[in-house]
């Protein structure tokens, strides 16, 4: 069966009144925006509590699926057939007709369910079950009726069209994109922040990302790892814009400057400072970082503490409880696994000392920051005036 429309269920949680229409709207300027990367045109729109997804040209179906699957905010997609014609024995043909396309094999239970929202129309649903089930078990005599447990549970819906449907294929869940504020994604070259970014995206946040190089230490091939990176994870959270700061002079300076063994937590602290100051400027509302406890010397609890003091905004670090191999599953899962584990340097690793602080002072650190205080503001504002920004799309 070629398929011409899709209705696209999503959980009803928090989408009673005003937000409703937040909600559908939100959902359909993403779908929109997930099938204008599909070959063909598509019409998405919306009907009294129905997302239809229609197609005015020749598609690929694996594509689109694919595409929408892509799309937060999608619990169910459902591939259907939509008739204009209401005439009662045109609607029983058809129904039949797609019971033999769409089921080659015939050796299955069924229930017709039916809703009449087009409160004209001259038989009721119970009626329109009956009827329906009898020209099935008629047409395809190995079909049985279950009603409690049915292989095919066809739905028919009777409304401006009639909808024909019993295919569902699972959406991924979660909230449109758009539904809930802004957070500065700090995006690495790495397994975890990729993965942080598209957890957060899934709860409807838009995501805007900001990247630290070291040139000349760090590489063209590293930067476009994570420009890639971030081009992964838009096809689920819509574009991102890219900020890409050169943060080689602020890391000379506190390597001159403080002990080489707070270097990392002192780096990771002028990372949220500066993802912050260009987070308010684009409106954003929080941090996302992809920090788990105890991974890395930087993120014991004492070194988490410790660069989240320096943060006024919430910093959500989705994946704080998970052990790795968790975080690796749904990298895999996503796709951005296999770009991660590219072998190019990051700005951390290079500076980073032998035998780190596990356990960081605040005190401590507070206090060698204050070495930093001749130059430091000025390179932070060099830093975030010179940043670049890549939109990934
Ligand atoms: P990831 O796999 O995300 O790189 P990681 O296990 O390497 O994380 P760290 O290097 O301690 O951990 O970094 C912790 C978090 O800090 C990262 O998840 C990311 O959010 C942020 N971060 C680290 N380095 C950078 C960078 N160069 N640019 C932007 N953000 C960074
Ligand atoms: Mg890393």
């Amino acid at each position: 069966m070629t398929y011409q429309s899709f209705l696209i269920k999503y959980a009803e949680i928090g989408t009673k009144g005003k937000n409703r229409y937040l909600f559908e709207d939100a959902l359909i300027h993403q779908i929109k925006n997930a099938l204008k990367k599909v070959e063909g045109k598509f019409l998405a729109s919306k009907e009294s509590g129905r997302i239809y997804v229609q197609a005015q040209s020749k598609y690929d179906y694996e594509e689109v699926i694919e595409a929408l699957q892509k799309v937060f905010g999608i619990a169910w997609i459902c591939p259907m057939l939509q008739v204009e014609d209401k005439d009662y024995e045109h609607l029983k043909k058809t129904v039949a007709e797609y019971i033999d396309e769409v089921y080659e094999d015939k050796n299955f239970t069924f229930k017709v369910e039916s809703r009449r929202a087009d409160k004209e129309y001259p038989i009721h649903s119970e009626q329109i079950n009956r009827d329906l089930g009898e020209v099935i078990l008629q047409t395809f005599p190995q079909t049985r009726v279950n009603v409690r447990e049915p292989d095919v549970l066809l739905r028919v819906e009777i409304r401006k069209l009639v909808n024909i449907y019993s295919l569902m294929i699972p959406g991924p869940g979660g909230m449109p994109v758009g539904t809930n504020g802004k957070a500065m994604l700090l995006l690495s070259g790495g397994i975890d922040s990729p993965v942080a970014g598209y957890m957060i995206a899934k709860r409807g946040v838009k995501i805007d990302a900001v990247y630290f190089h070291a040139p000349p230490y760090t590489s063209e091939r590293a930067k476009q790892k994570v420009i890639d990176l971030a081009k992964q994870v838009s096809r689920y959270s819509g574009p991102i814009p890219l900020h890409i700061v050169n943060f080689t002079d602020i890391q000379l300076y506190i390597y001159e400057k403080c002990p080489h063994e707070e270097l990392t937590i002192i780096m990771r602290r002028y990372m949220m400072r500066i993802a912050e100051q260009i987070a308010r400027s684009t409106d954003g509302l929080a941090l996302i970082t992809g920090e788990s406890i105890g991974q890395v010397a930087s993120q014991t609890v004492q070194s988490l503490a410790s660069t989240n003091e320096v943060c006024n905004m919430p910093v959500f670090r989705p994946l704080i409880g998970f052990d790795k191999q968790e975080i690796v599953d749904i990298s895999q899962k996503i796709g951005t696994f296999e770009t991660s584990i590219q072998p190019y340097e990051d700005c951390c690793t290079i500076f980073v000392a032998k035998h780190p602080v596990i356990k960081p002072n605040l005190e401590r650190i507070r206090r060698s920051e204050e070495s930093l205080k001749e130059k430091i503001e000025e390179l932070v504002q060099a830093a975030v005036e010179t940043a670049e920004m890549v939109w990934c799309d």
